[in-house]
């Protein structure tokens, strides 16, 4: 049980905690403690800390309730003095917001109250106090709304539904003739907040709560219970949030933006979220709350009168549109934006981090309620961390540490091609929520992108707006367009933390979850019509527009610098052809330390020359067809070579079990029978011959080359002419000849003979020479175990994690995916172990794989090229075990040069 203080209180530039106290008081909460006391005007109010919510879920409500009265008491008390106001005073009423707060933020996952200590005589206080009836009614019933929802849980019933009070609303706008909200009078409120209690209780068969002490208590449970609902969980689970982490509640007087013409409310950034671009920029509304400005309701108005410039031209609104309808605040309350341009400088340089903050203004007063570092987009995280570094707030060890090497995924994603968008047709413009491009078919259900995402669709998530529940679709859809909301709504804000294409605000789009239609400009788009969004311009085109990959920004480069002077690992790429190795050489990659050379035997008609070597009855069949395919082997290795030239080429020999050559097709089969000048009946026979009950630990790897020796011969012999054709020609190509899946010594140190002797030859020949290396993939875990007797033989070794997996764990790699998902479902795995190296015990034998064959030969190289080697996590303990180099996919080097830079950063 927690023992010491559970509410820690802030307001009026003090505060009980601060920003270190971020497990204790949640993000939120420490953020505003820490706001307060640097001098920000923040709401006064106080935070229950998430040592409480995991001692909720221990002891209940009763219990927590008694725990936490005495000092809640207090802290009310210290609001009350704050504010001049009193919770449950029918005269002059303080009301409260209550919200969650976790650790780490998590947008729209959990719920907030706002406008709580309402009832029928505080209503009557408050127009007293303001004046302004229909202020006062529209905040009770907001508050009734709210809570209903919140701690009630009067959602919709089915996912065609609206909300029960929206539909409430919608009902009284149709009976009174009323379009907009706006319009709605004090006596219209009065009748919702009616109607809505009457809801409540013939849904709830309860009283709705009046006594302000029972909502305050409802309200805060409701948070705790939060933490444990569905896309809570959910979202935990994407971003390996720990469900023991508990949520904080925050609890603060209201400030109203709706309290007429002098109050509004709105969101800001102190540098553009989707760019990077330091612009300071956000959105308001003139009388609003906070959620009118998310939800898309209304047509958010910029703050900056340059922010609104640039608004208009994209939407297409003219300047005199614009400044009579749509004002920024820098124009509307000029004074107050000054405030709030220099609160949000101060705080920047406070937090030396891009902020995320929410103002309100009250009859003139601003109040900040809340900062926190903002959500970007890959590039502008990347933008953000090189012009903070240039400006001098922060240094380059954070600088490298701003950048998530997994987000630079998304500055590799595809853009449309500039010929295919030629003849592209522009159905709509929404705003550019989060950049890239992306095409698929339209659903309107999150569950249906789901649905689809698994048969392999591409699809794009058209919604009126978003919600939290929306989150999985969003997640596999290629790319997500909204009708309403702005830049600060749900949609766009989380669609940018996953580094998806989002298009919002698409006003012109109309459309229709029944009819399962969208509809703009009177033409009609049905479910499975596809469409295109570029995210970056807000455009929607109709079909499917071609798209292709990006080209790298400066400030991309700088990073990928700064991670080469920082990090200590080099990083190699897994490539089998010129293209794929120029494109990783392009992005960094300091020599290719996989070249799978079964993936060459598939290409035009080299597999006929394999099938006819496997299909061969005996060693001089098999030399007959391997004469075929030597020099296409070496011509092959000769680009490599050199397009890789100056940097080593790890090639490996021929891995897979053979079955996986032959010809399984009646068709194919007759082919090489004719090819062969045999009966296909025979080929028949030999391809029966071949399968095996258990491929995977079959003949294959060095077993293949211990057993038909030519096939080594033919493969050192093509890489070492290759090698010393590019000498002739001055081309250095550095060439190491790697042995797969061996699991004893002497299985290595027969191929490694086969290997030197076939060169020697070679050298002969030619009377020439060059130099190279022998070494091994540790891929078995007898090789791992024993791999101070391997060394002796092999100058080198490779992890190859991806095999050291498969049979560390017994999993096969090519039926795993029937259970992992299930096995992730109910936690008995945190991450699928294909994808990141299980360091508890893959990571032993690699450790003890590193150790040992260190022990026989001090200077041997060693590296990984499982798929491990562009995952993060996998490439810092890559380091920590002292690997020299990873190896991943060409897309992936820059990912695993910034991790491996983070390596060597987090270890200082
Ligand atoms: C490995 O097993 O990790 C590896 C790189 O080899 P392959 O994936 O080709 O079996
Ligand atoms: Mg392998």
């Amino acid at each position: 049980m927690t023992q010491g203080k559970r509410v820690y209180s802030f307001g009026n530039k003090e505060a009980d905690g601060n920003t270190s106290m971020k497990n204790l008081l949640g993000g939120k909460g420490a953020n505003l403690a820490e706001m307060s006391s640097i001098g920000v005007p923040v709401p006064p109010g106080f935070t229950i800390t998430t040592d409480v919510c995991t001692e909720y879920n221990q002891v209940g409500h009763d219990k927590i309730v008694e725990l936490l009265k005495p000092e809640v008491e207090k802290a009310i008390e210290k609001i009350e003095a704050i504010m001049g106001m009193e919770f449950g005073s029918d005269e002059n009423p303080l009301l409260l917001s209550v919200r969650s707060g976790a650790r780490v933020s998590m947008p729209g996952m959990m719920d907030t109250v706002l406008n709580l200590g309402m009832n029928d005589k505080a209503v009557e206080g408050l127009v007293k106090k303001t004046g302004n009836e229909r202020f006062a009614w529209d905040s009770y019933r907001r508050f009734v709304q709210m809570y209903g929802d919140v701690v009630l849980g009067m959602k919709p019933e089915s996912k065609e539904d609206t909300d029960p009070f929206e539909e409430i609303i919608e009902k009284l706008k149709e009976e009174k003739s009323i379009e907009n909200d706006l319009d709605l009078t004090a006596d219209d409120f009065k009748e919702l907040v009616k109607r809505f209690k009457a809801v409540v209780k013939e849904r709830l068969n309860m009283e709705f709560p009046t006594n302000p002490w029972d909502q305050l208590w409802g309200a805060v449970m409701a948070v705790f219970e939060s933490w444990n609902n569905d896309r809570a969980i959910y979202y935990r689970q994407m971003h390996k949030i720990p469900g023991e982490w508990g949520t904080a509640v925050n609890v603060q007087a209201m400030v109203f933006g709706n309290m007429g013409k002098s109050s509004a409310t709105g969101v800001a950034f102190t540098r553009d979220a989707a760019t990077g671009e330091n612009i300071f920029n956000g959105e308001y509304l003139i009388d609003a709350q906070g959620e009118d400005v998310v939800a898309g309701i209304r047509t958010p108005q910029e703050i900056t009168i340059e922010g609104s410039k640039r608004w208009a031209k994209l939407a297409g609104i003219s300047e005199e549109e614009r400044a009579s309808n749509y004002p920024a605040l820098e124009e509307t309350m000029p004074g107050l934006y000054k405030e709030l341009f220099d609160f949000q400088k101060k705080l920047e340089i406070h937090y030396k981090d891009m902020q995320d903050l929410e103002f309100t203004i009250q009859e003139g007063k601003l109040w900040l309620l809340q900062t926190r570092n903002g959500k970007r987009t890959g590039a502008a995280m990347v933008r953000i961390s090189v012009e903070m570094l240039e400006e001098g707030l922060i240094d380059e060890k954070t600088a490298i540490l701003r950048n998530e090497p997994n987000r630079l995924d998304e500055l590799l994603h595809p853009v449309f091609d500039t010929e295919a968008l030629k003849s592209a047709t522009i159905i709509a413009k929404g705003l550019p929520a989060s950049p890239g491009a992306a095409t698929g078919k339209i659903v309107f259900f999150a569950e249906d992108a789901e649905e689809q995402a698994e048969q392999g669709d591409a699809t794009i998530l058209v919604r009126i707006e978003t919600s939290p529940e929306d989150l999985r679709g969003m997640n596999v859809a290629k790319g997500i367009l909204t009708a309403r909301g702005g830049m600060t709504s749900h949609a766009a804000v989380v669609a940018r933390g996953m580094g998806k294409c989002c298009v919002s605000g698409a006003g012109s789009a109309k459309i229709d979850y029944r009819a399962r239609t969208l509809t703009v400009d009177g033409k009609t788009f049905k479910e499975g019509d596809w469409i295109s969004l570029n995210g970056s311009t807000g455009e929607v085109y109709e079909g499917k527009v071609i798209t292709k990959n990006p080209e790298m920004s400066g400030n991309f480069g700088k990073v990928m610098d700064l991670a080469q002077k920082h990090g200590k690992m080099l990083v190699r790429t897994n490539a089998d052809s010129p293209k794929d190795a120029t494109v990783a050489r392009n992005f960094g990659a300091q020599g290719i330390g996989l070249c799978r050379t079964e993936h060459m035997f598939f290409e035009g008609d080299r597999i006929k020359a394999v099938r006819e070597m496997i299909l061969a009855n005996d060693e001089k069949g098999r030399r007959a067809a391997l004469d075929k395919l030597l020099p296409i082997q070496r011509e092959d290795f000769e680009g490599i070579f050199e397009a890789m030239q100056d940097l080593p080429v790890t090639v490996r020999l021929l891995d897979p079990p053979l079955h996986e050559f032959v010809p399984h097709e009646p068709e194919n089969q007759k082919e090489m029978a004719k090819e062969m000048g045999i009966s296909v009946e025979e080929v028949k026979a030999t391809v029966e011959s071949l399968a095996e009950v258990n491929p995977m630990l079959g003949h294959r790897g060095c077993r293949l080359g211990n057993t038909y020796p030519e096939i080594t011969e033919m493969q050192a012999r093509a890489i070492i002419e290759a090698a010393l054709n590019l000498q002739a020609k001055g081309i250095t190509a550095i060439p190491e000849i790697m042995i797969p899946l061996t699991g004893t010594l002497a299985e290595m140190e027969l191929q490694e003979k086969i290997v030197r002797a076939t060169i020697k030859q070679v050298f002969d020949e030619r009377n020439e020479s060059i130099e190279y290396k022998v070494g091994t993939m540790i891929e078995v875990p007898r090789a791992a175990l024993t791999a101070d007797e391997i060394a002796k033989s092999a100058e080198f070794f490779s992890f190859g994690t991806n095999d050291l997996t498969q049979m560390t764990f017994g999993y096969s790699r090519d039926d795993a995916g029937k259970f992992l998902p299930v096995y992730m479902q109910k936690g008995l795995l945190k991450n699928d172990p294909f994808q990141v190296l299980d360091q508890e015990g893959v990571g032993q034998l690699v450790k003890m794989g590193t150790e040992k064959g260190r022990s026989t030969r001090p200077d041997l190289k060693v590296g990984i090229c499982g798929e491990h080697g562009g995952e993060p996590s996998s490439v810092e303990f890559c380091h920590t075990v002292g690997m020299n180099y990873v190896s991943c996919s060409p897309y992936r080097v820059p990912i695993a040069r910034l991790a491996a830079a983070h390596a060597v950063l987090k270890e200082a």
